[in-house]
């Protein structure tokens, strides 16, 4: 029987696929059968083991999204490696925080070049390809809370989280029409290196906890089923959405 989850014969370009979601993400997109991509500054080798022992291949391609330039190389590189792509996961992302009133133009500036310049670039180069490849494909982008919410001491990850809701909505206005879904998947409170201050001062650490009705915070192979969904054909009519992953959190 066809299976609509299954990504057999797909090529999916993971960004930050070195720890946290982006290679929690990656494993499950193996799993469900495709060939892996895997993008981020650092060794990616944790997740290669991890995609290959799932029986699919992996790419590592070291690159900072800081800037575009490593763009359309990442594209050229996938496409020479696997002849095709067909899912690009938006996931690599930072965060700073400070006090709004002390906020500087350096932490402003990182954060939106790898959260949301990045994101728009390299989907535009994905697009490209998929036009030139006469295919539709998928797009889904790592949003937030701070997609919905506003937050505390962190605006510049606020306003890039709250574009990114914004680009993926626009993104699948202009592209549904091309098969190309451009959806989000907006993780609540993860295990990761990004909450790590978070976790680490017991009152918001509590305080957060205390909020989640699943009464617990999530871990990157919670977020698999939503990636496989929105990277298969079970989703080719879903488009613009921005899917909480959430434990409960948004609707307490
Ligand atoms: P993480 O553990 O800090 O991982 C971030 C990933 O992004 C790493 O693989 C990192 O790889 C990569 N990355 C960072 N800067 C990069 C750059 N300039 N160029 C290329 N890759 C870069 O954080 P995470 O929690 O897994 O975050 C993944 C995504 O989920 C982010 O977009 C984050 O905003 C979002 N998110 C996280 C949570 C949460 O609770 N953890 C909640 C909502 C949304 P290298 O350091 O090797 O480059």
């Amino acid at each position: 029987m066809h299976n609509p989850f299954d990504l057999t014969g797909k090529v999916a370009i993971v960004t930050g696929a070195s720890t946290g979601i982006g290679q929690g993400i990656a494993i499950a997109l193996a799993k469900a059968g495709a060939d892996v991509v895997g993008v981020a500054r650092t060794s990616v080798e944790e997740t290669s083991r991890e995609v290959v022992a799932a029986g699919r291949k992996f790419l590592p391609i070291q690159a900072d999204l800081a800037s575009t330039a490593p763009i359309q190389d990442i594209i050229d590189q996938t496409v020479a490696w696997g002849g095709r792509a067909d899912i690009l996961v938006n996931n690599a992302g930072i965060i700073r925080r400070a006090d709004a009133i002390d906020f500087s133009e350096k932490d402003w500036d990182d954060v939106l070049n790898v959260n949301l310049k990045s994101v728009f670039f390299l989907s535009q180069s994905f697009a490209r390809q998929l036009l030139k490849q006469k295919s539709g494909g998928k797009i889904i982008n790592i949003a937030s809370m701070l997609s919905f919410q506003g937050g505390i001491r962190i605006p510049s990850y606020t306003a890039s989280k709250s574009g990114v809701a914004g680009l993926t909505r626009l993104l699948a206005c202009e592209w549904a029409s091309k098969d190309i879904n451009v959806n989000a998947i907006a993780p609540g409170y993860f295990v990761t290196n990004n909450t790590q201050q978070l976790r680490d001062d017991p009152d918001r650490s509590a305080a957060i906890l205390g909020r989640i009705p699943a009464g617990r915070w999530g871990s990157p192979e919670d977020l698999g089923g939503a990636a496989v969904f929105l990277s298969s054909s079970a989703s080719d009519y879903v488009h613009g959405v921005v899917l909480p992953v959430d434990g409960g959190w948004l609707v307490r």
